[in-house]
């Protein structure tokens, strides 16, 4: 039998060597929405209707982080039994916008401070008799030299 790993919300990410998030811009002001927008700009000064989509810059910084100590209500998936906590990243991208994800495995608060450079990753976030679901997460970025430094 062979399992297929679909992304767990369809459209918002690309997949393979290099994801990224897929947002979308209005075409009359290119202010760019993620998750992607439909129908009307929320600009207010903005009467576009059309947008296009864009891959979002792959690489942001952590703006805000905390840890989810507890387990979250449904629609949450736990991905394990008993649950494990995760940490979780809001990141700001050259964009202008702010995007939450769960930090990648074998990260933690601590390997997070504000300002600091994370990459986007996607990951295994369950898996049920179809396959794997894929999500985005956020993975600290070691510059070179850092480790040197101290
Ligand atoms: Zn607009």
């Amino acid at each position: 039998m062979t399992t297929t790993a679909t992304p767990a919300i369809d459209g918002w990410f690309t997949t393979g060597p290099e994801p990224a998030l897929l947002g979308s811009r209005c075409t009359a002001c290119t202010t760019v929405y993620f998750p992607p927008a439909a129908g009307f700009c929320r600009n207010p000064a903005c009467a576009g209707e059309q947008f296009e989509r864009v891959e979002l810059s792959r690489r942001g910084t952590v703006w805000s982080y905390t840890d989810a100590q507890y387990q979250p209500p449904a629609p949450y998936v736990p991905a394990t039994d008993p649950y494990v906590p995760f940490a979780l990243a809001a990141v700001e991208l050259p964009e202008g916008l702010t995007v939450l994800g769960q930090v990648a495995e074998g990260y933690g608060v601590a390997d997070l401070r504000v300002g600091a450079e994370v990459e986007l990753v996607v990951e295994t976030l369950c898996a049920d008799e179809t396959g794997e679901r894929t999500i985005w997460r956020w993975k600290p970025v070691v510059e070179m030299g850092e480790e040197a430094d101290q």
